[in-house]
C-alpha cells in the first residue's frame, strides 16, 4: 500500500482533519521526531480541554524537534525552559519522548466516558459536502463497490484531489515541472491522471469505457458521478479498479522506470478482477478455523484482532483493537480504557464490542473479528441467548454484530492476535483512549509486519 501512497501514508486523514478543523474536536498529535509538528500552532500537550503553546512565539524555534536533544534524544530542558512559560515547560517535560526512531502520529483523544466519539472516515466525507447530495451518493457507491479497501481508498483520494499528480507536488514546492511523465504534453492534475491522458483513454476504451467530450472536461468528482449513473453498480468495482491500476502503471514508471504498455495494464486489469471475483465466490464455501498464525481476510473483507489486558488491582481493564486488510495493511488501531471492570470475561466481553463499533465506525461493511478468548468467541457463534454474567455485553456486540453487511467471529491463538495483545499493552499507563488510522504505536507496527512476514507467498 506504500506504493501506491507516497512516503506518508496518513497524508489524507491529516489533510482531512485539517481541514475540516477536526483537530479542535478532539485530535491530537503524539510526539515521535518531533519533526511534523509545528510547536505553535498545533495542538501536542497532553491534558484536557485542547490547548496549544500559550507563551509568545520565538523565532528560530518552529518544530518540536527543534526542543529535542538530537544526541539524546530528550527534552532539551535548559531551551525549553528558558523559552516558554512554567505551565507549557510543565506540560511538554511530562510528555515522554520514545526510546526508539518513531515518526509523529495523530490520534484523537477520547475522555474516559467517550465524549469525543469516533467519526467514521465515511461519515466525515459525507459531512465534508452535506450540502452536495450527489457526491455523498458517489461516497457512498465507492464505499459500497466490492473492492479492497486500498482501491476504494485511491478513488476517495481522487475525487479530493489528495494525489501526488506532477501539479500537486508543484503546489507543494517538491516539484518544478508539472507535466504528465506520460504524454509530456499537458499539465498532470488528477483529472489528467485519471482519464483525461492519452494513454488512460486507450486503457479505458479497450475495457469497453467512452465518454462524450463535455464529460472530458468534467472535473473528476463529476466524471466519476457521470459514469456511476451510466453503469451498473457490478462495472464501478471495474471503474475503481481501472484507475487504481492506472495510477499503479504510472507510479510504476515514475518510480521504477517499469514502462507497461496499455495492453499489459488491460491484461492486469482484467485478471485483477477475475482473481478478486473468485476470492469473492470462494467465500460462501469457506469455513472459519481456528488460526495459529494471523490469516488475512478475504479481499473485500476486514480483519479485526481484539484483545483486552486486565489489570485485577484497579479493576481495569484495556482494550486493544487493530483492523487490517487483506494484505495485513493497518487501516484502524485503537486502545480503549476501561474501569470498574468485574472479571476477565468482562474484560474480554468489552473488548470485541469496543472492536465491533470502532470498525463500524471507520466504515467497515464486511469484517471477521478475530479474538482468543475461546469462551467469548464461542457464546458470540452460539445462536442462542446467553446466560452467563456477561449475557448483557455478549447482547450488545451480536446485535452491533448484526449491522454489518458481513460479520464472522473467529477464534485465535495468541500467536495470531499479537498485534491487538500489544495494542492492549501500550495503553496499559494510558489515562485516555487514543484511536489511530493508517497508523500505529511501534510495537503494534512490528508486530503487523511479522504477521505480513508469516502470509503465504502469492
Ligand atoms: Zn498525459
Amino acid at each position: 500500500m506504500n506504493s501506491l501512497l507516497g512516503s506518508n501514508p496518513s497524508y489524507i486523514w491529516k489533510s482531512i482533519w485539517s481541514s475540516r478543523g477536526l483537530l479542535e474536536k478532539g485530535c491530537k498529535w503524539s510526539v515521535g521526531s518531533g519533526s511534523s509538528i509545528n510547536i505553535w500552532n498545533d495542538f501536542w500537550l497532553p491534558g484536557y480541554p485542547q490547548r496549544k503553546i500559550s507563551s509568545p512565539t520565538i523565532l528560530g524555534l518552529s518544530i518540536v524537534s527543534n526542543l529535542i536533544d538530537p544526541t539524546s534524544m530528550q527534552w532539551n530542558e535548559v531551551l525549553i525552559t528558558s523559552s516558554f512559560s512554567n505551565e507549557d515547560v510543565a506540560a511538554i517535560l511530562s510528555i515522554r519522548l520514545p526510546i526508539s526512531p518513531t515518526s509523529d502520529s495523530i490520534y484523537w483523544v477520547g475522555e474516559l466516558s467517550c465524549h469525543y466519539s469516533v467519526r467514521s472516515a465515511y461519515k466525515l466525507l459525507c459531512v465534508r459536502d452535506e450540502g452536495n447530495t450527489n457526491l455523498s451518493t458517489l461516497y457512498r457507491l465507492v464505499w459500497k463497490s466490492a473492492c479492497p479497501s486500498k482501491i476504494r481508498i485511491l478513488a476517495w483520494k481522487f475525487i479530493w484531489n489528495y494525489i501526488p499528480t506532477m501539479l500537486n507536488l508543484v503546489i507543494k514546492r517538491v516539484r518544478q515541472c508539472p507535466q504528465c511523465p506520460r504524454c509530456n504534453s499537458q499539465v498532470e492534475d488528477s483529472e489528467h491522471a485519471g482519464f483525461r491522458c492519452g494513454f488512460n483513454q486507450e486503457v479505458w476504451h479497450k475495457l469497453g469505457f467512452y465518454w462524450p467530450n463535455q464529460v472530458n472536461q468534467m472535473q473528476f468528482s463529476e466524471w466519476l458521478q457521470w459514469m456511476f449513473t451510466k453503469h451498473t453498480n457490478y462495472q464501478h468495482a471495474k471503474i475503481i479498479t481501472t484507475i487504481w491500476a492506472i495510477w499503479y502503471a504510472r507510479n510504476k514508471k515514475v518510480h521504477e522506470g517499469v514502462t507497461q504498455s496499455t495492453v499489459e495494464v488491460v491484461i492486469f486489469i482484467k485478471k485483477y478482477l477475475s482473481e478478486l471475483r473468485m476470492s469473492m465466490a470462494s467465500l460462501t464455501h469457506h469455513s472459519v478455523r481456528e488460526n495459529v498464525r494471523w490469516i488475512p481476510p478475504p479481499a473485500t473483507y476486514t480483519k479485526v484482532n481484539v484483545d483486552a489486558s486486565f489489570l485485577l488491582s484497579e479493576t481495569k481493564s484495556i482494550t486493544g483493537i487493530v483492523i487490517r486488510d487483506n494484505e495485513g495493511e493497518i487501516i484502524g488501531a485503537a486502545y480503549q480504557i476501561n474501569l470498574n471492570v468485574a472479571n476477565v470475561f468482562e474484560a474480554e466481553a468489552l473488548a470485541v464490542t469496543q472492536g465491533l463499533v470502532f470498525a463500524e465506525e471507520i466504515g467497515c461493511l464486511d469484517i471477521i473479528l478475530d479474538g482468543d478468548s475461546k469462551s467469548i468467541i464461542s457464546k458470540l457463534k452460539n445462536r442462542n441467548d446467553d446466560l452467563s454474567s456477561i449475557r448483557l455485553q455478549i447482547g450488545t456486540a451480536k446485535s452491533i454484530a448484526g449491522r454489518f453487511r458481513n460479520c464472522r467471529f473467529s477464534f485465535t491463538g495468541r500467536q495470531g492476535n499479537q498485534t491487538a495483545h500489544a495494542m492492549a499493552r501500550s495503553g496499559r499507563s494510558a489515562s485516555e483512549d487514543r484511536f489511530w488510522l493508517e497508523e500505529a504505536p511501534s510495537s503494534v507496527l512490528t508486530a503487523a509486519a511479522e504477521d505480513r512476514r508469516l502470509l503465504d507467498p502469492p
